[in-house]
């Protein structure tokens, strides 16, 4: 069986789910109160890929580190994907998606130079307070390069795993 190992960046403003978002993925609860212990750098998740192949995911959450906006290099090592997480009632957390961007397009690059696949995605859609619209996100999502966007709940676990899986399916096509 071959087994990839495969390093991924949740980044985004704070307070958007990322660390829900890792905790829900990879043991599978919602918790409010959750919150990652620190010094922790990241989580595991093994997925059985097809039946020659597994992946072993290495979820890399900023975890509180958010403020700097720009992340130190370290952290941006060796890193083959991106999960940008904004929140659909916060128009800024939307705005920042491209800072995350532009600053993951200038430190990130996989070996052969070009920019790693990053997913956007739009957290809290089960809040009935949402400011950013589908069509504002689709918009910025093609203008800015990525895979693709969608529409996730942490807390109903609504394309959690989906989300994931075509991330993953990005990173091993390239
Ligand atoms: P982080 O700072 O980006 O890691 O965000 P957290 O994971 O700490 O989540 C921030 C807050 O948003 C917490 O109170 C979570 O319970 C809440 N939260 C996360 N995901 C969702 C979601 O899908 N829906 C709702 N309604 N709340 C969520």
């Amino acid at each position: 069986m071959n087994e990839h190992l495969l390093k991924i960046l949740i980044v985004g403003d704070g307070n958007v789910g990322k660390s829900s978002f890792v905790h829900r993925y990879v043991n599978g609860q919602f918790n409010k109160t959750y919150k990652m212990t620190m010094g922790v750098d990241y989580s595991v998740k093994m997925l059985l890929w097809s039946d020659k192949e597994k992946v072993r995911l290495q979820l890399w959450d900023i975890a509180g580190q958010e403020r700097f906006i720009s992340m130190n290099r370290v952290y941006y090592k060796g890193a083959v994907g991106c999960v940008v997480m904004f929140d659909v009632t916060s128009s800024d957390s939307f705005l920042s998606c491209c800072h995350w961007k532009r600053d993951l397009d200038n430190k990130a690059m996989l070996p052969s130079g070009d920019s790693i696949p990053c997913i956007l995605l739009a957290n809290k859609c089960d809040l009935a307070q949402r400011v950013v619209t589908a069509d504002r996100i689709d918009r910025f999502s093609k203008a800015n390069g990525f895979v693709t966007w969608m529409e996730v709940s942490v807390k109903d676990n609504k394309n959690i795993g989906e989300a994931m899986r075509r991330l993953v399916q990005e990173i091993l096509s390239v």
